[in-house]
């Protein structure tokens, strides 16, 4: 089960994306800004995860398209 993280840092559009660690792509954020989400069977519920940290979350269009919306 793969564990994800949500970016700490706002997007220019105000979403916090949420990114599965166990990817490794750039698209990453910095280790400074990744707030971790724990384990997660799917990127739904580590979008629901993070709507505890932020109200505004989408998920990575590299890591979770699944949950990438917009
Ligand atoms: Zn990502």
């Amino acid at each position: 089960m793969p564990s994800f993280c949500v970016n700490r840092s706002a997007q220019s559009n105000g979403d916090h994306e949420v990114h599965d660690n166990s990817i490794e792509r750039s698209c990453l954020p910095m280790l400074s800004n990744r707030q971790d989400l724990g384990y997660h069977a799917s990127c739904s519920s580590a979008v629901q995860a993070a709507r505890g940290y932020y109200t505004q979350v989408n998920g990575c269009a590299h890591c979770a398209p699944a949950c990438h919306t917009g």
